[in-house]
């Protein structure tokens, strides 16, 4: 087995030991791959491992990387898990099948616009500025409901809520509270979780987990 391989194993394995201590069924929750400033031949290992599901934070960066692997692997899912201006809607569009950081009502025009115009329908999830952090992207919570509804009247399909609580701090009650706003708006999907501490979000709920360091690193 690669290295690739079986990093991707033990990850899975702990997602489900989370998963059956939480009595959630693994499989409802999607391993997402943070591909950022990887090169092309660690994602290809990733993907001849098994991995379908991959992120970008970058879209220059996905940009200049993921269209050939896009062409050669079209059943691989490309998400988008960073700030997105407006004006890079359109390459957004183009590249991005899951958009998770929709934080505004002026980006969701754009990308409704754009998709209307290319004829695709990006699902997007909204993110919150889960710790109301200054320099944080996410809307802040009081506009979660607001931003829901927008997207729900929007051609876009609604993913879910994403979070990335702050750093150097017990994520769990971060989790919590994402879950907890995801109850309170109807709202199924959770992208929570990175690789320190993907285990506490998938026992919260987590039903997308962004893992990086974890998979491309030993
Ligand atoms: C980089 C990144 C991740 C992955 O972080 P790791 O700690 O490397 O697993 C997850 N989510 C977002 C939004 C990121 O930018």
């Amino acid at each position: 087995m690669s290295d690739a391989a079986s990093r991707l194993k033990g990850i899975r394995e702990r997602i489900a030991a989370a998963a059956k201590l939480a009595r959630r069924d693994p499989g409802d929750v999607t391993l997402i791959a943070v591909s950022k400033t990887r090169g092309a031949d660690a994602i290809v290992e990733l993907i001849a491992a098994g991995q379908r599901d991959f992120a970008e934070s970058r879209v220059q960066e996905a940009l200049a990387k993921w269209p050939p692997l896009l062409a050669d692997h079209a059943d691989v899912t490309l998400h988008c898990v960073g700030r997105l201006q407006s004006n890079k809607a359109a390459e957004a569009v183009r590249l991005f099948s899951v958009i998770h950081s929709l934080d505004r009502a002026s980006l969701l025009d754009a990308l409704v616009r754009e998709g209307d115009k290319q004829g695709r329908r990006p699902a997007v999830y909204v993110q919150v500025n889960i710790g109301e952090e200054e320099q944080k992207g996410g809307c802040a919570i009081p506009e979660v409901g607001e931003l829901v509804e927008a997207v729900r009247a929007s051609p876009l399909p609604l993913a879910g809520l994403m979070a990335i609580p702050p750093l150097g701090v017990e994520p769990a009650p971060y989790f919590a509270l994402l879950a907890e706003l995801a109850r309170r708006h109807g709202v199924a999907g959770l992208s929570m979780g990175m690789s320190g501490d993907f285990k506490s979000a998938v026992m919260l709920g987590a039903t997308a987990v962004r893992v990086g360091t974890a998979l491309f690193e030993d």
